[in-house]
């Protein structure tokens, strides 16, 4: 019965608890079906939906319903109105911006986090949020090849994983500036190439965007250390004051690699923070074979990595590690009367390392993920994905219309038709209105190019394939 149908409720309770569990127990089960039968096949729907903005908003209702209606009222509405409104990230066919993918242990850890609620700003508050976050950050972090006395902590997104490497920058090279503000007299290097999650981070922190200086990149769209030794020379004698150098393992348009240890130099001469942006790539360093990628992190003073970009995890969940866990926390606690908690030295306290009181139970995915595929699988699996993306720029560079125009360190693929930037970007607008395939674009050299992501659980060889000649196949009118 739905609730709408039980307008008086007795004045002691204000929900009729066990019709409210039932109606929970066979509405789920529906949802499970629901996804279990779409994880089959979602490529029956387009990865990117046919609507104009503003249709979704014009199908729902202008005000919220004065009754309850019933959970299977919700869900068919949910197929029928929400889904042709949805880009399916989750379609073997989606090969745009980065390879990522959910997948099911997630889910199940998702609804069984979604059941608990339960809330880890400190350790008082949930001891298995914070306890299982550090077992499993230090999995991943042995994984990786990451030093096993750095501190992890689970935050959103890398944006502001990356937001709070910098405030923890601030507060070691300028400790005035947590009292008084920023100076603005600091200054931060990033790459040309960088992700504009750090300019973002800057503006965010009351850096101020002109004191963001954009490091010059090689050929191979790589940081040049000496154009940075020579930035903060200039700046340093101009008065200023260097304070963060952020590299990038993985660019976002090209997935180049920075001379990590090149760059640890420089940042050391200089007593800045240095920061590894590995959003992306930074799940490669589980492979032997691509532990170098990292070469020299044990010099940096923080990395993060995305498990919900190429570690199969649903969004979101950024890994944020630091060697510097006290800057961390001298940049940001701050604790009133009533978040007083346990003083024992194990018993962390989340609050104390960023600006979010609350915390997501995020974790457990990350548990169940990890635990489910376990190393040698999710090895496994990267390296196809590898594999593939190295396969398929050899066909493309073996077709002499099209050039591929960056190396390929991961699984993404920068390419382009040997013609005008208008006749990419129509091969590109071609192949998304298929449906079938998402691909993104960017913009090297000065030239538009195309960009092929490899990361979803579902997409196999053949897909990448029929991507490569539905583009073949789109060039001209
Ligand atoms: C994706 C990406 C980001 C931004 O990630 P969010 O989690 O969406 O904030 C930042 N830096 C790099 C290198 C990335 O690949």
């Amino acid at each position: 019965m739905a609730a709408s149908e039980k307008p008086s409720l007795p004045a002691e309770q204000v929900m009729d608890w066990d019709q409210y569990v039932s109606e929970f127990q066979k509405a789920a089960h529906q949802a499970v079906d629901w996804v279990a039968d779409y994880l089959c096949d979602a490529r029956r729907y387009p990865v990117v939906p046919n609507m104009k903005p503003g249709d979704l908003v014009d199908a729902l209702p202008r005000s919220g319903p004065q009754r309850g209606e019933t959970l299977e009222t919700i869900l068919s509405d949910f197929d029928s109105k929400i889904i042709p409104a949805v880009t399916h990230w989750n379609h073997p066919g989606f090969l745009a911006y980065f390879a990522c993918t959910g997948s099911t242990p997630a889910i199940i850890a998702e609804m069984l986090a979604a059941a608990l609620n339960t809330n880890g700003l400190h350790w008082d508050t949930s001891p298995a949020v914070v306890e299982l976050e550090q077992v499993t950050l230090g999995w991943l972090r042995e994984w990786m090849g990451v030093p096993g006395d750095w501190f992890g902590i689970i935050y959103d997104t890398a944006s502001v994983s990356s937001f709070h490497a910098i405030c923890a920058a601030r507060e070691m090279v300028d400790p005035d500036a947590r009292l008084n503000g920023s100076s603005g007299n600091l200054v931060l290097y990033t790459s040309e190439q960088s992700h504009s999650s750090i300019e973002k981070g800057a503006i965010a922190a009351g850096i101020g965007q002109l004191n963001v200086r954009k490091i010059s990149a090689d050929a191979e769209f790589r940081m040049n250390p000496e154009a940075l030794a020579g930035a903060i020379e200039q700046d340093r004698s101009a008065g200023k004051k260097p304070f963060c150098v952020v590299a990038t393992v993985g660019t976002t348009s090209s997935t180049s690699v920075d001379p990590v240890a090149a760059i640890a130099d420089v940042a050391e001469n200089h007593g800045l923070w240095l920061h590894v942006d590995a959003a992306y790539a930074g799940t490669a360093a589980i492979l032997p074979e691509c532990r170098a990628i990292l070469a020299g992190i044990e010099r940096a003073h923080s990395l993060v990595m995305n498990p919900h970009k190429w570690l199969f995890t649903n969004i979101d969940l950024s890994a944020f590690y630091t060697r510097r866990p006290d800057v961390l926390r001298r940049a940001f606690s701050l604790v009133p009367e009533i978040l007083r908690a346990s003083t024992d030295p194990r018993a962390i306290h989340l609050m104390d390392y960023g600006v979010p009181l609350g915390h997501r139970f995020r974790a457990l995915k990350l548990w169940f993920i990890l635990r489910y595929f376990g190393r040698e699988r999710l090895q496994l699996i990267l390296r196809s994905h590898m594999d593939w993306a190295r396969r398929i720029a050899r066909e493309i560079q073996a077709d002499s219309r099209f050039e591929v125009v960056a190396p390929v360190p991961f699984s993404v693929v920068c390419f382009r038709y040997k013609g005008s930037d208008e006749e990419n970007r129509h091969i590109f607008e071609k192949v998304n209105a298929s449906g079938k395939f998402f691909i993104s674009h960017t913009h090297l050299g000065g030239r538009y190019v195309l960009r092929l992501a490899i990361g979803n659980l579902g997409t196999n060889w053949e897909d990448v394939r029929a991507a490569w000649e539905m583009i073949q196949g789109s060039r001209g009118q």
